[in-house]
């Protein structure tokens, strides 16, 4: 099974790739996780990332992301079953992914998670993420047993920097200029599923179930 999640920044990705990857025992590659775990490396590769300013929304080049994911591939972390979130970001990602990453008879699926603005504005304003593992809450509908306190791990919960209301405008904007064309993209190959996200986790996992089970004949 490969499932790519699309959508825009803050609509959910985070949270329904966990409940995917634990329903179907997928390997969780979320290049933003990566990206900042590489940024904390004092060689090339980690300050490119840190003049990218990622924590300010900006995209690192095609080819570094690019390099990241076929490295997964080489060391045959893609051998597996996955879920890729956060990429493919770009239409050169997109292609470099079908052309490189892929073999010829490999069946993907896309999942598109789409709302509103105004929904993501909202939700994100009440995101809070583990510094250590990468969890997100929500402080209207999913908080931690432990004030301030990852569930999993017992690390800290904070409010990502791009998080933060502006920067986090930001993100949207570079979403609908350079993501939001992989929608079109994605659909004309027939692979696209498009999921409204603006319900519920247990809602919006329900139909992701759905959409997953009939794609890969698991009923
Ligand atoms: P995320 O955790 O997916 O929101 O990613 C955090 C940040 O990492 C993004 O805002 C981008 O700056 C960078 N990033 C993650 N994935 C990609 C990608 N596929 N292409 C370019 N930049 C990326």
């Amino acid at each position: 099974m490969k499932i790519l999640l699309i959508g825009p920044p803050g609509v959910g990705k985070g949270t329904q790739a966990n409940l995917i990857c634990k329903e179907y025992k997928l390997k969780h590659i979320s290049t933003g996780d990566i990206l900042r775990k590489y940024a904390l490396y004092k060689n090339r590769i980690g300050k490119e990332i840190l003049n990218s300013r990622i924590d300010s929304g900006k995209f690192v080049s095609d080819e570094l992301v690019n390099n990241i994911v076929n490295n997964l591939k080489c060391e045959k972390v893609l051998n597996q079953p996955y879920l890729l979130d956060g990429y493919p970001r770009t239409l050169f990602q997109a292609e470099f992914y079908i052309n490189n990453i892929l073999s010829k008879d490999d069946k993907y699926l896309v999942i598109y998670l789409s709302t509103s603005n105004e929904y993501i504005l909202n939700r994100i304003s009440n995101r809070l993420t583990c510094i250590n593992c990468g969890r997100i809450y929500n402080l209207q509908n999913d908080l931690p047993k432990i004030y301030g306190k990852c569930d999993i791990c017992k690390g800290q919960l904070r409010v990502r920097s791009d998080d933060k209301i502006n920067i986090f405008k930001e993100r949207l904007e570079i979403y609908y200029k350079m993501t939001f064309k992989l929608v079109e993209y994605f659909r004309k190959l027939d692979v696209l599923y498009k999921i409204d996200a603006s319900y519920g986790i247990d809602e919006i996992f329900g139909q992701v179930k759905r959409v997953i089970g009939e794609y890969y004949d698991l009923y």
